[in-house]
């Protein structure tokens, strides 16, 4: 830090409706002001902010901030498993070849390579810290996936690979006390200094703000399904990392992909129980009203095609039968092993009133996982000095147009490590002066929105996504949408400090992004449908979108940039 007194919390010259509060981001409105310091200020405790901090305690001060409890992540709703080349007959080449087909053309060849060769040696450290995988005779037993040449999932306790996981990362940073965790604080908004990162300013259960100055700052946030009124992500992944990011001035990238899962349980809850795709791995079939097999002919692997070609073909089957689920047929699998293998979608299912082994079960798609993110390079950094990014709040390229299933935990294992890599090089040679600089934050009363109309304006967002900016897109929906989420926008008054309206504005933040990047991607491409557009164009199309705010208007840019080699 360069001796400055005051930071800048969020953007320094917000604007108006379409971007963001003409007021700051957030006032102080009289609240208590508390400051702390770190070496390294980790938001998120999911897999990849939990590798990350767990990897930087061995050297440095770390401080791990996560807006819920330590169970309430993506990463503990995690079914499948981790996808490695862990057998034998496997290959990391493989691995790569099956990621790049999957990625359509848009993924980055250095970063998947990357996932693909560290990726075994990260299990075995999760082995080694006290992880059962599940295993046959002493050995891994894997799993296979959509669009995977062979079997490679590692998982545990059949279905329960995510709270497996992270139970035990969690375990070691809450018994080590090497990290000082703060659970249920609420990030609101990085602080910069001179353009560069040096901590956050978080929201805490009883109102008080915590000014967090670090010298190097993890987002580890997951992902944004909450954009969407189908989802099976927890209520957290309101894309707060993404939305601070933007806000501080990173650039953003591939915003319009947003994964929809083939087959989550057919019902209206939030977020609605994923029903995962290792039963199909396992032979399960998807059947449309009339109990045909409309993925037989459809591809070549039919049930474990890609997701985004499943989902294209379910789309064509709803439009033929004016209809809006079709069905997982797992009826022909022996019993016993199901509820010993998929005991959570068992289970789950069962206390939904339907019963896997005897039953056909209604699935259709939901958000599920979101590629867009913040960009970094293969070592977690990001467009902002002092400011890294890893998990699914990142976009590491490694999942192009489309992700290969299980290639998300992974990632947040292998780039949490190699975050923790980089950061020991930047803070052997950063500044190392965290001065107690004062936050330099308006103070005025805000009234901020009626609970009612934040709760409103949440489900109207998502409805607005789901039915616009959903699985197939056009540019008078997205039109549509764009003015819808303006408007929205405009009705609100600045967010006061509560964590409802401080999501609702992340979300309308981050859908304003996935709109304006679909609006531009004129194809078709891995998890994104133009109809108007519904070809893919390598031509012109082989690039990615990325999304920053201009300093001077506060405005979105949206723009085109190069893919790196894949
Ligand atoms: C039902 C389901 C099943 C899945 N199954 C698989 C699978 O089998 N294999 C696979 O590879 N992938 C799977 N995925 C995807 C995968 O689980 C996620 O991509 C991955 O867990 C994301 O990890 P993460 O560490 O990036 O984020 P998360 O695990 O989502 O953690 C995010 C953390 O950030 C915190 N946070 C967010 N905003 C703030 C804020 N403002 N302030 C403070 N803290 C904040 C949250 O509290 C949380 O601690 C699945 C996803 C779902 C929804």
């Amino acid at each position: 830090m360069k001796g400055s007194e005051h930071l800048a919390a969020g953007p320094s010259n917000p604007a108006g409706p379409a971007g963001y509060p003409s007021a700051p981001f957030i006032s102080r409105q009289g609240a208590d002001l508390r400051y702390s310091s770190y070496d390294v200020l980790v938001v998120g405790g999911g897999i990849a902010g939990l590798t990350a901090a767990l990897g930087a305690a061995h050297r440095w001060n770390v401080g791990l901030i996560t807006k819920g409890t330590l169970d309430q992540t993506t990463t503990f709703l995690a079914q499948g498993g981790i996808a490695a080349a862990m057998s034998p007959h496997d290959s990391p080449d493989l691995h790569l070849k099956d990621t790049l087909e999957a990625g359509v053309g848009l993924c980055d060849g250095e970063a998947v390579r990357v996932l693909v060769e560290e990726g075994p040696a990260r299990i075995r450290e999760l082995e080694q810290l006290g992880t059962k995988f599940d295993k046959r005779d002493g050995k891994l037993i894997l799993g296979k996936e959509g669009a995977h040449s062979m079997a490679r999932v590692v998982h545990a306790g059949g279905d329960a690979t995510g709270s497996v996981v992270a139970s035990a990362l969690a375990d070691v940073i809450t018994s080590g006390g090497r990290v000082e965790l703060h659970e249920n604080e609420f990030v609101i908004d990085l602080l910069m200094d001179g353009g560069r990162c040096v901590g956050a300013v978080s929201l805490g259960e009883e109102g008080e703000l915590t000014v967090s100055l670090a010298r190097a700052v993890v987002l580890a946030c997951g992902g944004a399904g909450q954009v969407y009124s189908r989802t099976t992500n927890p209520l957290v992944a309101t894309g707060d990392g993404h939305a601070m990011a933007y806000r501080a001035g990173a650039v953003l990238r591939d915003m319009e992909f947003m994964q929809f899962h083939p087959t989550a349980f057919y019902g209206t809850e939030n977020p609605t129980l994923l029903v995962t795709e290792a039963l199909r791995g396992e032979g399960a079939y998807l059947r449309d009203d009339a109990g045909e097999r409309f993925m037989v002919g459809s591809h070549p692997r039919a049930e474990l095609a890609p997701r985004d070609v499943v989902v294209r073909h379910m789309q064509r089957i709803f439009q033929r039968d004016g209809s809006d689920h079709v069905w997982l047929d797992a009826r022909h699998l022996d019993a016993c092993f199901l509820r010993e293998r998929f005991p959570t979608v068992y289970n789950g299912l069962q206390k939904r009133g339907y019963d896997l082994c005897t039953q056909l079960v209604p699935v259709a798609p939901a958000s599920h996982y979101f590629i867009g993110g913040v960009m970094t390079d293969t070592w977690g950094r990001t467009t902002i000095p002092g400011l890294f990014a890893c998990g699914e709040t990142s976009s590491t390229g490694i999942h192009g147009a489309n992700r290969l299933a299980s290639n998300s935990l992974l990632e947040g294992l292998v780039f949490g490590e190699r975050t923790v890599r980089e950061l020991n090089r930047y803070l052997a040679v950063a500044d190392p002066a965290v001065r107690k600089v004062r936050l330099e934050l308006a103070d005025e009363p805000r009234e901020g929105n009626d609970p009612a109309v934040v709760a409103e304006g949440r489900a109207r967002l998502g409805r607005t996504m789901t039915d616009l900016c959903g699985m197939v897109r056009d540019r008078e929906d997205l039109d549509k949408a764009c003015k819808t989420i303006a408007t929205l926008h405009a009705s609100l008054a600045a967010p006061g400090l509560n964590v409802a309206e401080l999501e609702l504005f992340n979300l309308l933040a981050v859908a304003e992004h996935i709109v304006a990047a679909a609006t531009l991607r004129e194809e078709s491409r891995g998890v994104h449908l133009r109809s108007d557009f519904s070809e893919r164009d390598d031509v012109n199309w082989r690039l990615h979108t990325l999304v920053r705010r201009d300093p001077e208007t506060g405005q979105p840019v949206v723009e085109t940039g190069a893919v790196q080699g894949t």
